[in-house]
């Protein structure tokens, strides 16, 4: 039975699909103008341990995710530049040049991570007639009026706006008067913002009298029902979307339809913090995977770093605190390497870790069951390639892939690896010494040299 924590209920329920066996999710993927920061890795980490679940349970998963590459602006509430278009100022490129280069980076990031691909990837820029249609019904419900700079939703039109993230009871307390510009209301939004006159924009597209963009959360309502349908299950993101993204999500898709819920759970992922702050790409404390990696971090121990802390609390990032958790990655390969291999598993083991990821995907237990399991003979390989369908840590994979190893190092193994095929040991020795001066060591097993002991450089 599996539950899950529904920020719209604020409790945890039990998931049931709305279609027979069938899960439709959309996750809202990045916004392609920088490289993704380990912060919003995390929620996509947290996502793939669900999908992965829903996977467990034999579901058969449509899985969307968009690519922002128009619309966002640099504030999330209708102000400041579009983000792509800043960035391909920033390098000198056109938006599509650096929409695509952003884009490729994050696709190597998730294959580092382990995670799995969306079934659907789709474009924001793709489906710019699909986010005209849906602002166009809007106009003819009623539910928008024309400001100079754009069209807005009007959310004193829809009765529940900002229910989710309980915005009626923030304003009251709050009681301070802000300044709307031509907006009515505060929390109204744009669903699509006209050129500024004077200027061209790279990316802009003629709709409503005037050339222009669309608003940056209509592209999720009109993607996700296209893919999806009008009513789905699952909808994911980073706990910042609940109070703006996400909650004008609703009112866009459900304005439309007539039909409510949209979507049966919102599901969000907690803020990786550091120094005390969240990570932001405005920030500059902007730390990416390949800065880890560079710092001799595998991609797969930031995982088991992610995975020790459930996915509703913050996580403070630090340099140490990863460092310990790749030695834990690598002591939990070296006890999973040396199971013997009669070993006899433990069914009872297998049935609490599912559990605990059935209770709203409890990864740090389910860790934790893990380990008692290894300490106390419990587990077998075929009770860890279980486990590991929804960890993604490639926990049966023992030899070298705890560790990232530089090329320049691969190129010494292999040298190493002739000269021993030829018997050559003064030179193995030789180069051993020298890949440890580079701070891996090696160790001959039967299956061919093991580098491990790596000391990331500080
Ligand atoms: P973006 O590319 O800015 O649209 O963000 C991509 C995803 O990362 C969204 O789901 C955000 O909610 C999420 N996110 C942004 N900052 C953080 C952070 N510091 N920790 C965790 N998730 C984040
Ligand atoms: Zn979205």
């Amino acid at each position: 039975m599996l539950k899950l924590f529904n920020t719209k209920t604020h409790k945890k329920e039990i998931f049931h699909p709305l279609y027979g066996n069938h899960v439709g999710l959309y996750t809202c993927g990045p916004t392609v103008y920088n490289y993704a920061h380990i912060g919003n890795l995390r929620t996509y980490v947290f996502e793939d341990i669900l999908r992965r679940t829903l996977k467990y349970h034999k579901y058969n998963i449509t899985h969307v995710m968009n690519i922002t590459d128009v619309g966002h602006l640099t504030d999330d509430a209708d102000a400041g530049e579009d983000k792509i278009e800043k960035g391909a100022k920033r390098e000198g490129k056109s938006a599509q040049d650096i929409a695509k280069f952003y884009t490729e980076a994050f696709i190597h990031n998730i294959q580092d991570l382990n995670i799995l691909n969306p079934t659907i990837w789709c474009n924001a820029s793709d489906n710019i007639k699909e986010q005209i249609d849906l602002v166009q019904t809007l106009i003819n419900k009623g539910h928008t009026y024309k400001t100079k700079d754009g069209i807005y939703f009007d959310t004193t039109t829809f009765p529940t706006y900002g229910d989710m993230a309980g915005l009626k009871n923030q304003e009251l307390k709050a009681g301070a008067r802000v300044d709307v510009g031509e907006k009515k209301h505060l929390h109204d939004f744009a669903l699509w913002k006209f050129t500024a006159p004077g200027t061209t924009r790279q990316m802009e597209w003629e709709a409503f009298g005037c050339r222009g963009f669309p608003g940056w959360h209509v592209e999720c309502s009109a993607m996700s029902m296209k893919y999806l349908g009008e009513q789905f299950d699952i909808h994911c993101g980073g706990i910042d979307h609940v109070p703006i993204h996400h909650t004008n999500e609703i009112a866009q898709s459900e304005a439309v339809t007539g039909k409510h819920p949209s979507v049966n759970f919102w599901m969000h992922g907690e803020f990786l913090i550091i120094d005390n702050d969240k990570m932001a790409k405005s920030g500059n404390n902007f730390i990416t995977l390949q800065t880890l990696k560079d710092n001799g971090f595998s991609p797969l121990a930031y995982r088991y770093f992610l995975l020790q802390t459930h996915y509703r609390k913050q996580l403070t990032f630090s340099f140490e605190a990863l460092d310990a958790a790749q030695n834990g990655l690598h002591r939990l390969r070296e006890k999973i390497h040396n199971i013997p291999k009669d070993q006899q598993g433990d069914p009872h083991l297998l049935h609490q870790f599912e559990n605990v990821i059935d209770d709203d995907l409890n990864t740090p237990e389910a860790l934790a069951i893990l380990w008692t399991g290894l300490k106390d003979g419990l587990v077998n390989l075929e009770i860890i390639i279980e486990c590991d369908k929804i960890l993604g840590l490639n926990l049966h994979e023992t030899t070298n892939v705890n560790i990232d190893i530089p090329k320049h190092v691969q190129e010494l193994l292999k040298q190493r690896k002739c000269a021993r095929d030829e018997k050559d040991w003064i030179t193995s020795d030789r180069l051993r010494d020298e890949i440890a001066t580079l701070g891996f060591l090696v160790e001959d097993k039967n299956n061919g040299q093991e580098v491990k002991n790596y000391k990331h450089k500080k």
